[in-house]
């Protein structure tokens, strides 16, 4: 067990026409699991790859417990990468394909080895499998394997570049929980990529996301949900999106006034956290609110306190219903193509017809406001103070 400091790291391709990794600065105790996830190509597996030793760092240090190991061979570093691959010997047996990397990297009698493979299938259920060959197994079994054969190097760090990718939904729900299982039991560091953002806010103590190769916050999941530093993580993170408003704000002595930019609604933040965005500067800004914190209430009597909204689609998906919806009391989105989805999540019973006009307010402590040029977070001064979040 140890802990992992990468420190200004930076990995160029392409005599540094492409930047995979960015200045990237990140501090993970000892027995830690930390998730990182963002977009196809921000530089996730690059990053692994750095701290496993397959990549070299075009610039900066990777820290193992306080000691250097930026230029120790990938070899000699007690670190266990497990890939969405498997990567098993198609034609040597569980057994050996789990045991190989000790007989490579210790000198461990055979007998030793051997013990330490059985614990090692035992704890991941597959010991009665030891001596069929990859071929003879499903993708779950093959992931298990792959799992053990990580597991039996006892590393200092484990590594999991999206293990579970190849499998179906069910069974990646399932290797999800196991996987979390091993590393509390274990309490090995461990540094998990993934694409899936419901994997990374799962799975992980700390989240860490990353767009074109940049850092861009890093914190506990339900932190990083609630408190967004910029436009990109709070689209990123939650499912359905965030949704996203143009609004030219106007702030009053406890509020502000937010016009929506097409002319479609005007709305009053007084109350909660969101009064504390009386401070701003007035302009434009982009109004970010989650599906679950819009309240929809029948009726088409609009006031400052409310937006009216116009139904697209209704989709039920058991417990709550998704209403797509326009803002304004006329249907948009057959005139425009590119029209914005505006996703409001409510309570079954609330099912209005396609093209009623409905009513929504928003949930004021859960209100967030982005600067339009650089989409940074705008934190009101004393916003924490008002209502911490829930
Ligand atoms: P994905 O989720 O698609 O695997 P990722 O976040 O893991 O993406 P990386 O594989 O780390 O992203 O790639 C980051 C960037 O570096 C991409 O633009 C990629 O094309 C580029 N890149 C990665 N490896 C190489 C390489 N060996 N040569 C040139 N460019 C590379």
């Amino acid at each position: 067990m140890a802990s992992l400091e990468l420190k200004s790291l930076r990995k160029e391709f392409d005599g540094g026409s492409i930047v995979a990794v960015d200045d990237l600065n990140l501090e993970i105790e000892d027995g830690e699991f930390v998730t990182v996830v963002g977009p196809s190509g921000c530089g996730k597996s690059t990053t692994l790859r750095m701290i496993a030793g397959l990549e070299r760092p075009t610039s900066g240090r990777i820290h193992v417990d306080g000691a250097d190991i930026t230029d120790v061979h990938a070899r000699h570093r007690d670190v266990a990468m497990v890939f969405q691959n498997y990567a098993l010997y198609p034609h040597k047996t569980i057994q050996q394909n789990m045991a190989f990397g000790l007989r490579m990297s210790t000198d461990m009698s055979a007998e030793e080895r051997e013990q330490r493979v059985y614990d090692a299938a035992e704890m991941m259920g597959i010991e009665d499998l030891l001596d069929d060959t990859p071929g003879e197994l499903s993708g779950g079994q093959k992931q298990r394997v792959a799992l053990g054969r990580a597991i039996v190097r006892e590393p200092d760090v484990f590594l999991f570049d999206e293990p579970l990718s190849n499998l179906d939904a069910k069974l990646r729900t399932t290797m999800r929980t196991e996987i979390q299982r091993l590393q509390e039991e274990l309490g090995i560091t461990s540094v998990y990529v993934t694409h899936d953002q419901e994997e990374a806010m799962t799975m992980g103590d700390r989240i860490v996301i990353l767009n074109d190769g940049e850092l861009q916050q890093t914190g506990k999941p339900t932190h990083v949900y609630q408190n967004p530093t910029n436009q990109f993580v709070a689209g990123f993170v939650g499912s359905p999106s965030m949704n996203f408003v143009d609004v030219e704000a106007d702030p009053f002595d406890g509020g502000v006034r937010l016009n929506g930019a097409d002319g479609s609604f005007s709305y009053d933040l007084t109350s909660g956290r969101a009064s504390a965005f009386g401070d701003i500067a007035g302009g434009s800004y982009v109004l970010g609110i989650r599906p679950e914190h819009v309240a929809v209430s029948e009726g088409d009597v609009a006031g400052t306190d409310t937006i009216p909204a116009t139904v697209d689609v209704v989709e039920p998906v058991g417990s709550d219903n998704y209403l797509y919806l326009d803002l304004g009391t006329e249907s948009r989105s057959f005139d425009t193509e590119d029209a914005p989805d505006f996703i409001a999540r409510v309570p079954a019973d609330i099912e209005p017809e396609v093209g009623d006009v409905v009513q929504i307010a928003f949930d004021e402590d859960s209100v967030h406001l982005f600067e339009t040029e650089t989409g940074e977070a705008v934190t009101a001064t004393d916003a924490e103070a008002v209502t911490p979040m829930q």
